[in-house]
């Protein structure tokens, strides 16, 4: 390990990895310290749907920012770090499974077709039985939108984290146990008996984020939650297109991706703590809610089940920004189900802040300093 980087970023999942190749891209020398293996959390066993259109909150321009984003930096990364990320462009169909949906459902293309980059159009269930002979009869019509993005997230976030080490950013594979600061401002990381020294800090942490509330001395409010994913083999031809829909009390995702399998995604559980121990009612829900919209998936072969934790704050949204009162020190997490889609504009907003002092990725309402009690 290096005594001294500019910046030590703290996690190795996408969003470390993602602010790592960015800072590096302005000059920065980076150290990333990584307890584990890169992306062997979330980061590597996310669906790896880029979906922007999904979301109506406030988080809705990021997201949109973030996917023009990835179209530019795939090809790069995927060239400059050799890794094949599987990168899929299909379309997605937001199935109505019941009557009442409809009307919500069909203002949806409206809304869609504002954006310049998607289009949007209504099927009715005989267009739909034309798409994809597989999807069940029993639907009322859905939304089809042209082209989403689908990847391996594992793969993706080894070509990021690759291509950052091509720009000279070193991976330490070691766990980060504190911040030494001098009066209030971030001066280094202790890694293990060793330490390095550093101008700024990045807290990537994903779920496991609220530990560094102990080296702040702040409290950071994020909590595991977990979500499971089912892998079956995948149909001869393959489904061509990336079909979603609300059913059974949750919302599921069925699609066909480059490595052959259909994956069935995914189950939310709060309260689980770490554990990633993939369980018979995942297996069970997933498949229920995938066959009422493919019931051909009922013979098809179990391949594989994961589970792995979203990183979740108390209003869901991110955290992005300056940590308040601590001096080069920054923090990148509660990306929740979108930290896939949300990882290059963070990495630029970050790498803004500690470069400039500012950005103009408007992070605003992301600040850690929205759940202080003062
Ligand atoms: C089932 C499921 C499906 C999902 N699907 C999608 C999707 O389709 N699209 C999408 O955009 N998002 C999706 N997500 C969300 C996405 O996976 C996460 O938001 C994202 O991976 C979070 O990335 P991260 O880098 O913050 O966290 P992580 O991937 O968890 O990485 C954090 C890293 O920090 C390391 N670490 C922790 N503490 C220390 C320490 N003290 N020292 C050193 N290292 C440490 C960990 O080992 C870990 O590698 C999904 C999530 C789940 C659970």
């Amino acid at each position: 390990m290096k005594s001294h980087s500019d910046v030590v970023v703290i996690g190795g999942g996408i969003i470390g990895s993602s602010i790592a190749y960015r800072l590096a891209s302005e000059d920065s020398s980076v150290t990333v310290i990584e307890r584990d293996s890169i992306g062997n959390h979330a980061s590597g066993y996310a669906l790896g749907l880029l979906n922007p259109t999904n979301e109506t909150s406030h988080i809705e321009s990021l997201n949109h920012q973030s996917f023009k984003m990835h179209k530019e930096m795939l090809d790069i990364v995927q060239e400059e770090s050799g890794v094949d990320a599987q990168v899929l462009t299909i379309p997605h169909l937001e199935l109505a499974l019941e009557e009442s949906e409809l009307p919500e459902l069909k203002k949806e293309i409206d809304r869609i077709n504002g954006f310049s980059e998607f289009n949007s159009t209504w099927l009715e269930p005989d267009e739909i039985k034309k798409l994809e002979p597989r999807i069940s009869d029993d639907v009322y019509g859905g939304v089809l939108i042209d082209e989403v993005i689908i990847l391996d997230s594992y793969n993706l976030t080894l070509a990021i984290a690759q291509a950052a080490e091509a720009r000279g950013v070193e991976y330490v594979l070691s766990e980060a146990t504190g911040i030494i600061f001098e009066k209030d401002r971030a001066v280094g990381v202790k890694v293990g008996d060793e330490q390095i020294t550093c101008d700024a800090v990045v807290l990537a942490l994903g779920p496991w984020s609220g530990a560094s509330s102990l080296w702040l001395d702040i409290d950071v409010p994020i909590v595991p939650q977990k979500g499971e994913i089912v892998r079956v083999k995948g149909f001869d031809p393959p489904l061509e297109v990336h079909i979603h829909g609300f059913t059974l009390g949750s919302s599921c995702s069925v699609v066909q991706k480059t490595d052959g399998a259909t994956w069935l995604a995914a189950t939310v559980q709060d309260g689980s703590g770490f554990d990633t121990t993939p369980s018979s009612e995942a297996l069970e829900s997933l498949s229920q809610r995938a066959m009422r919209m493919v019931p051909g998936l009922e013979s098809q072969q179990l391949v594989l089940q994961t589970a792995c934790m979203r990183p979740i704050a108390p209003d869901g949204d991110p955290i992005i920004g300056k940590v308040p009162g601590k001096e080069g020190t920054f923090i990148a997490t509660g990306t929740g189900g979108k930290g896939i889609l949300l990882a290059p504009v963070i990495g630029r907003a970050l790498t803004d802040l500690i470069t400039t002092g500012e950005t103009d990725v408007d992070i605003a309402e992301f600040g850690l300093d929205r759940f202080s009690t003062d």
